[in-house]
């Protein structure tokens, strides 16, 4: 499978190294966005604690855009590869 952003680029040959979880795109490791995720969970007294590890999120550089645009995203632990 090939990144679709590489290929609308017009580098026909960039092998994808993951999947968004938002529109399916395949996406090379330049082209993807790692976000890192705290799962939660309810303890006694209802309190919301993050479990440990944290778990990984990848997305497609438009989907990470757009995620950070509705403010769902964790900007602050995400990576943007380089030039971004
Ligand atoms: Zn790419
Ligand atoms: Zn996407």
């Amino acid at each position: 499978m090939n990144c679709l952003d590489c290929l609308t680029g017009q580098h026909l040959d960039v092998l994808a190294v993951g999947v968004c979880v938002d529109c399916g795109a395949a996406m090379c490791l330049e082209h993807a966005y790692i976000e890192v995720v705290h799962r939660t969970t309810v303890v006694p007294l209802n309190r919301v604690v993050q479990v440990e590890p944290p778990a990984r999120l990848l997305t497609c550089m438009t989907c990470a855009a757009a995620r950070q645009a509705a403010g769902v995203a964790s900007t602050h632990q995400g990576r943007l590869p380089h030039g971004r």
